[in-house]
């Protein structure tokens, strides 16, 4: 590969070093895994329960359409090794989903035994026990395709940009991996709720997408800062952009600098990498929000041994657009929810937070169009006790960090793209992930960032046979 200036900048992605890293002691690290791995025989089991169905439900629920009753009956045959090629040559990211795929919702949520009134295969954990195996046994099975022109720019060392690298490696392309931060994996490394995934794992899933090679990866550099999309375009024949979302949202309401007013992806950010992170002394936590954010952030709280964490939400549980199952799971962990309540300030003493202010919030409507609102109930402000208050009120998006790039099109701080290639309206810009989708699951950005390779081949296919019929 060349060395334009472009790759002058960052940090050349060390394994070894980011391991030691990841090793470090984290306050992550001292939460337990939810799902631990089965042992063989349980594995054995499940796998024998598989009906190995006929046009499988549970594949078409897999947003990378892994091959579910193929990889399970591997399994059963013992062949563990063939069971990781089958997931992984579907999704290079399958350690890293067995773990953090809401399957409940995707794959064993369409499983047919749930009309049976059975218990649904137990896809992930499968998945996770064939993966573990070939990943504890360094086993590799991709190489990298013959060599074809063309070089693709992409930004952000994410579950995004992974699957699109990967892919392009396997297709005969080289690229470049530009991540902001010192450690790539992005939500796997950074916002993933532990009992699921910790850094250490995070990392060696990135370290074995890398093997294939034709693939560098540049940490700590952020595109728009410390290179331009201009410097880019010069230097690729295409971009790719996997860069997720931005910072956490805010309520501007009175008391939010207080000391204790985190935002949940700092707050989450911090107890997954910061070496001697820790709660504090906190007893009392209140989490402002409902979606999964808000419930990682209560359960991790819990998991870490906080007295009383509430979740403070402007509806009612059927409202949240958390999941019902990872709800459930707070409660039975000891959570609890303040619903119909809306935050309106924040009390503080010595410059640190003590309470949320707070209005209870009555249902109103529906109205002639259907609509439905909510209205404070006079009178009714009362003060949540808190010495921890997490915002996960959504997160904003990175629309202004593209500004300087020309034709691209934003559906509400969305990238749009197009729904076969992930092609955006500048045709040498691809995206996939959060930055496109709006926030979705790592098995999202896994199976764009793949599409957007794919997309990415035939545009740099028909420039290259553009050139050569130019001369
Ligand atoms: Fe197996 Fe369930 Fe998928 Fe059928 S739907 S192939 S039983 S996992």
């Amino acid at each position: 590969m060349t060395s334009p200036d472009t790759l002058k900048v960052g940090t050349p992605f060390d394994p070894a070093d980011a391991r030691r890293t990841a090793e470090a002691p984290r306050l992550e690290a001292s939460l337990d895994d939810k799902k631990p791995l089965m042992s063989a025989q349980q594995a054995l089991a499940e796998a024998n329960r598989c009906l190995y169905c006929a046009d499988a439900p549970c594949i078409k629920a897999c947003p990378t359409a892994i091959d579910i009753p193929t990889f399970i009956r591997k399994i059963s045959t013992g062949n563990l090794a063939g069971s990781a090629r089958a997931i992984l040559d579907a999704n290079i990211l399958g350690l890293s989903c067995a773990r953090v795929c809401p399957t409940e919702v995707l794959c064993e949520g369409d499983c047919v035994y749930n009309e049976m009134d059975s218990p649904p295969i137990k896809i992930g954990k499968l998945q996770r026990v064939a993966t573990e195996y070939a990943y504890d046994r360094g086993l590799q099975f991709f190489e990298r395709g013959a060599a074809r022109p063309g070089r693709v720019a992409i930004v952000g060392g994410g579950p995004a940009g992974l699957a699109c690298a990967h892919e392009l490696a396997r297709l005969g392309f080289e690229s470049v991996i530009f991540e902001g931060r010192e450690l790539p994996g992005g939500l796997n490394s950074t916002g993933v709720a532990p009992y699921k995934l910790q850094l250490p794992d995070a990392i060696r899933e990135v370290s074995y997408v890398l093997e294939i090679g034709g693939i560098e990866l540049r940490t700590g550099v952020k595109v728009g800062q410390d290179l331009t999309f201009a410097q880019l375009e010069a230097d690729f024949d295409a971009i790719f952009v996997g860069v997720g979302l931005g910072p956490d949202g805010v309520l501007d309401i009175e008391g939010e600098d207080l000391e204790g007013v985190v935002g949940a992806t700092v707050w989450i950010e911090r107890m997954k990498l910061e070496p001697g992170f820790g709660l504090g002394g906190v007893k009392k936590a209140a989490i402002i929000g409902g979606g999964n954010t808000a419930i990682d952030v209560v359960r991790e709280l819990r998991g870490l041994g906080v007295d009383d964490v509430v979740m403070i939400y402007r509806k009612d549980g059927a409202a949240m657009s958390g999941y019902e199952h990872e709800w459930s799971a707070a409660r039975i962990e000891g959570a609890r929810a303040q619903f119909w309540t809306q935050p309106v300030g924040f009390t503080g003493e010595g410059g640190k937070v003590t309470g949320v202010r707070c209005l209870s919030l009555k249902p109103m409507g529906p109205d002639e169009s259907g609509r439905a609102w909510v209205e404070p109930i006079p009178g009714s402000e009362s003060v949540i006790g808190a010495d921890l208050v997490v915002l996960a009120v959504g997160q904003s998006k990175l629309e202004s960090m593209m500004s300087a790039v020309e034709g691209l099109a934003f559906d509400k701080g969305r990238l749009v793209v197009d729904a076969e290639t992930g092609q955006c309206s500048n045709p040498r810009y691809f995206a996939g992930g959060d930055c496109a989708n709006g926030g979705k699951e790592v098995v999202n950005a896994a199976a764009e960032g793949k599409r957007a390779a794919r997309g990415l081949a035939r545009f740099l296919d028909a420039r290259a046979q553009q050139e050569a019929d130019h001369g």
